[in-house]
């Protein structure tokens, strides 16, 4: 079956037709490490492991990049302000570099509570300072960088379709915005840093030598780099959050269409945000929500997982704890009626209703439309078997654990550090160290169950 897509690029849905099928390659912006996640941002990022998985269930072979950003985002949209992880540094007085690494860590511990396949690839910013470098060389040769006394910027008036992911409305935005920037040396508002140098008489914690002098990559480039390193100059589907539209995502395409002279990303897919007291959720504002505090509410991860699927990922969701709440009540209904079939004997042919999943899965990952055919299969005469193999298959997409027992599902907080630790150390390919701390697992009663969904702990 295939698969249409809205594309942001074009403003119409269209059908996915991957340059090297059934191969995906899918680049995914992930998280600025500085701080906890919210669960604003954790939307996004089950959108897009609903993308993985759809695009798994119907024959495709998604290669999922994404990307750590842990140097080089500053606190404005623009060029100015401090750099996050510097200013994560001195709010809890440990090195930018430890606070990335208890930041990385802690997302791929809440990703794997979310059941969100981990990437193929996961890539920090911070271990491609070359290919950024190399990709900023290239756009200089081709005349697209100008230098000012802070860095290198990238002039969007060379780039003649600058900005056509944008509408009039962003960039309006960005007009009335950028009186408040203090960067008189820019030549134009939409200008760029490519590259930012040191400030004189000052030691920055992450700073590089460049053909330039000393500095840092600006925030975009590094998202060029690492898409093109492992997807090629021109892959398929592009992702992330919809206030990406207007900044990040309009100057990936300026600096790697600009160097190529190819198109980037065929497709660009957008999460809508998540409300909180109708305002977008964000780190900035402080009211912000993390996976732990829903945790701690007696709420799990997969509850908010099932939440993001009361609504289709283009339009706005609102967070409330009471809408929350319902989320958690139809989740136990749907596991209950799942573990009511787990006797029942496999059977297949239960076409109707996979078609059904399937078909609005294919209309722009229409997952509410898809959450209404699992729950008429549930209330449906169809035989147990019948409903038992149609859901098992449903589960593939959802990852609601709906067949298992509630005692299964909470790992203690140990083991899930632990666990987290040993992906990143498998990840540095430090598999002696990995295997220290699957011992150390094993101690606490549990043993390591590596498998599609990634690691997981199961009580002995
Ligand atoms: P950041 O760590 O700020 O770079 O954001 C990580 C991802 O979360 C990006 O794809 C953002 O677009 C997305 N994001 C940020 N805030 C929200 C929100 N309130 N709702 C949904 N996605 C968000
Ligand atoms: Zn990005």
């Amino acid at each position: 079956m295939g698969l249409r897509l809205y594309n942001s690029l074009t403003r119409t849905k269209e059908d996915l037709a991957p340059l090297g099928a059934p191969k995906v390659g899918l680049y995914t912006c992930g998280p600025t490490v500085y701080n906890y996640q919210h669960v604003g941002n954790y939307r996004t990022y089950v959108f897009e492991d609903v993308l993985v998985r759809a695009l798994k269930l119907l024959g495709y072979a998604p290669n999922r990049v994404m990307n750590i950003t842990d140097v080089g985002h500053l606190t404005s949209q623009g060029d100015e302000g401090e750099d996050k992880m510097e200013v994560g540094s001195a709010r809890e007085g440990k090195s930018a570099w430890d606070v990335a690494q208890c930041y990385t860590e802690a997302f791929l511990a809440d990703c794997r509570e979310l059941n969100i396949l981990p990437a193929d690839i996961l890539c920090r910013a911070t271990d491609h300072i070359a290919e950024q470098i190399a990709l900023v060389q290239r756009l200089e040769a081709k005349g697209f960088v100008y230098k000012t006394s802070d860095g290198l910027y990238f002039d969007t008036a060379r780039l003649p379709d600058y900005g056509k992911l944008m509408t009039r409305e962003h960039l309006e935005g960005l007009q009335s915005g950028a009186r408040v920037e203090a960067n008189a040396e820019k030549r134009r508002i939409t200008d760029f840093a490519l590259w930012k140098f040191s400030p004189a008489g000052s030691r920055r914690q992450m700073e590089w030598d460049s053909p330039w002098g000393k500095g840092f990559p600006g925030w975009h480039i590094e998202c060029s780099a690492m898409a093109m390193r492992f997807l090629g100059e021109t892959f398929d589907i592009h992702c992330g959050g919809i206030d990406h539209v207007p900044v990040h995502h309009t100057n990936e395409i300026a600096q790697s269409e600009g160097a190529t002279g190819k198109p980037f990303a065929k497709f660009w897919l957008h999460g809508e945000f998540l409300l909180m007291h109708n305002a977008k959720m964000a780190k900035s504002s402080g009211g912000f929500v993390k996976l732990s505090d829903l945790k701690d509410k007696g709420f799990s991860p997969l509850d908010y997982r099932y939440h993001c699927f009361t609504a289709h990922y283009r339009k706005q969701l609102d967070f409330t704890w009471e809408t929350l709440e319902g989320s958690k009540t139809s989740r136990r209904r749907l596991k209950e009626a799942a573990l009511a079939l787990a006797g029942e004997p496999a059977k297949l042919g239960c076409a109707e209703y996979s078609t059904r999943f399937k078909e609005a899965l294919s209309d722009d990952l229409n997952v509410p439309a898809a959450m209404a055919v699992v729950w008429d299969a549930v209330k449906s005469d169809l035989p147990g078997g019948a409903k038992k193999s149609f859901l098992e298959e449903a589960e593939t997409v959802l990852a609601l654990d709906l067949f298992k027992k509630d005692a299964e599902e909470t790992t203690p907080p140990e083991v899930a550090r632990l666990l987290a630790a040993r992906d990143d150390a498998r990840r540095r390919k430090d598999f002696p160290e990995a295997d220290r701390i699957r011992q150390a697992i094993d101690q606490l009663g549990y043993v390591v169950k590596d498998g599609m969904a990634g690691a997981k702990a199961v009580k002995k």
